[in-house]
């Protein structure tokens, strides 16, 4: 019998297992994919919010403040990688101008320090590349990026380094309570078996995003609904980002945040995304037309950036709710707490969510004592480091494999070491994708065209899987596919001057 069974690992399900290890409980998290964070937490906008967007008074507002307060803390223990870069949010027109008064008024309320309006003047000698338009911009020095992937992953690995048992390929598909205890059935993703396995849990956590209303529904609790929202973005070439110095926004509108464009942890520029509700809760497709209009919304921010140099389009999907805030509540049956409808800042609050979870699961009755031996630290896997001329390490990518040294992946140079480091942290891997997200190799220009093969071998000679076991990239999300030829690059070219005629 375990204590404590969460439902989803991503950034929340993971953050709430990680703070659980604190304790002398037994706790299981059932993730449904072959990797933790594949949901929402490996396609967003990667920012930690400044905490004056969300509305005083909300649980959003509340806890994205909150959240953003722990990550300084949280990245020392376990170096997934923050930089505290500031934000801007520009004003076009005299009339965007009071909404960032508004802005302004509501992150004071939230507590949100050193936020002040900059005029053009200064905006210019902030950020050089800023649109002509861009009349004045809300500064906010609090506002960082991270990576939200490497953030989940490393919680997952400490979680799991002090006792989590995390099952991956686990999906639940039915929970039953009896006698003070849940019943949770689980189908196996990874067996031909079809008979569901079953769990015992005195407490279930409902982290699982845009599902979390169907786990719900499981404990014939149907007061809310997740509603879909689809977010596309491209992402730029390694040393693009360096074209501006913090993220900047437009204005927000009743749809959300609006178009940004942000330097990314790793050195990307990344433009997007846009906010659309979509009836299917796992369409993580994107298409030219969306991808022009986000282009055509950024240039009006930062004209200056170069088309020519996109890597990839990639989406996510926000779990938002129809009530449209956090849902973090016990549900009427008792003992089964959700952390439901995370939607937007939930990368930033999921520190801050989890300890709220755990309040609540005490306020429920679970016994919260103290681990001795609780460790909070895990080493990196790897850090930003300057990419050399290819020239200059072609004989370390010549290495045989069995050399630490040898590069493996060429784009971002990464090494050998560092993907046996990442394949023996005791979380299974089985996909590129996984080796990709811990290491970078695959990230760069040619999406893994060159290392793929390579890592395929690497995952083959480590773990007890072969070669045709190892999953490909999962599911290539987007129109332009993972290596993009000039010729999709020709066409959102294009794409983006119909627009522009459109509206002249
Ligand atoms: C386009 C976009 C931009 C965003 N930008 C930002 C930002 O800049 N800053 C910010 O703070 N937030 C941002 N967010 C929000 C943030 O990404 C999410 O709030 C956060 O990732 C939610 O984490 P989660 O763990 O709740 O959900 P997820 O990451 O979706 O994890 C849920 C997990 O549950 C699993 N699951 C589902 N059903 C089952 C089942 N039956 N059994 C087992 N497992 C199951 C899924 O496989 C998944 O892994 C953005 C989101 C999007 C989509």
């Amino acid at each position: 019998m375990y204590d404590v069974c969460i439902i989803g690992g991503g950034v929340v399900g993971c953050a709430i297992a990680r703070e659980l290890a604190r304790y002398k409980l037994r706790t299981v998290l059932c993730e449904k994919s072959v990797d933790v964070s594949n949901g929402a937490t490996k396609a967003n906008s990667a920012i930690v919010h400044g905490g004056y967007t969300a509305t005083h008074g909300t649980v959003k507002g509340e806890l994205s403040i909150r959240g953003n307060r722990m990550f300084d803390r949280l990245n020392e223990e376990l170096n997934f990688g923050l930089n505290r870069c500031g934000s801007l949010v520009l004003a076009f027109s005299n009339e965007e101008r009071s909404s960032l008064e508004t802005l302004l008024q509501n992150g004071k309320l939230n507590g949100v320090k050193g936020l002040r309006i900059v005029e053009r003047e200064e905006l210019e000698k902030m950020e050089p590349e800023v649109g002509p338009e861009a009349v004045a911009a809300l500064h906010c020095p609090e506002t960082a990026v991270t990576s939200p992937y490497e953030m989940c992953i490393a919680l997952a690995e400490n979680a799991v380094t002090n006792g989590l048992d995390l099952r991956l390929e686990s999906e639940v598909v039915g929970i039953e309570k009896t006698d003070g205890a849940f019943t949770v059935q689980i189908a196996p993703q990874n067996t031909s078996e079809n008979t569901p396995q079953k769990l015992s849990a005195r407490y279930v956590v409902n982290a699982a995003g845009v599902y979390s209303d169907r786990i719900a529904a499981m404990v014939g609790d149907t007061s809310f609904r997740i509603l879909p929202r689809q977010g596309q973005y491209l992402i730029l070439r390694r040393g693009d980002g360096k074209l501006i110095n913090s993220v900047i926004f437009q204005t927000p509108t009743k749809r959300g945040k609006g178009i940004l464009v942000t330097p990314t942890y790793w050195g990307n520029l990344m433009i997007g995304p846009n906010s659309e509700e979509i009836p299917e809760r796992e369409d993580v497709s994107t298409n030219s037309e969306i991808l022009a209009y986000i282009v055509e919304k950024a240039r009006r921010s930062v004209p200056g950036f170069k088309l020519s140099h996109v890597i990839r389009s990639f989406s996510g999907i926000r779990a938002t709710s129809d009530s449209k805030e956090f849902i973090i509540e016990e549900a009427p049956i008792g003992g089964f707490i959700h952390a439901a409808g995370i939607d937007s800042p939930g990368l930033t609050s999921s520190p801050a969510i989890a300890v709220k979870v755990l309040k609540l699961l005490e306020t429920s009755g679970l016994t919260l004592e103290e681990k001795a031996d609780f460790n909070p630290k895990r080493p990196g896997i790897n850090s930003p480091h300057p990419l050399q001329p290819i020239k200059e390490v072609q004989d370390l990518i010549d290495l045989p494999e069995g050399n630490p040294e040898r590069i493996v992946c060429r784009c971002e140079q990464v090494r050998e070491k560092t993907i046996l480091d990442a394949l023996q942290r005791g979380i299974p891997i089985k996909s590129l994708d996984a080796v990709k997200r811990r290491t970078r190799a695959g990230m760069g220009s040619c999406q893994g065209t060159f290392c793929g093969p390579r890592v395929r071998t690497l995952i083959a000679h480590t773990t007890d899987i072969s070669e045709e076991e190892v999953l490909p990239r999962s599911g290539g999300s987007g129109v332009l596919p993972e290596r993009v030829s000039g010729k999709d690059l020709r066409s959102l070219e294009e794409q983006e001057k119909d627009l522009k005629r459109e509206q002249q």
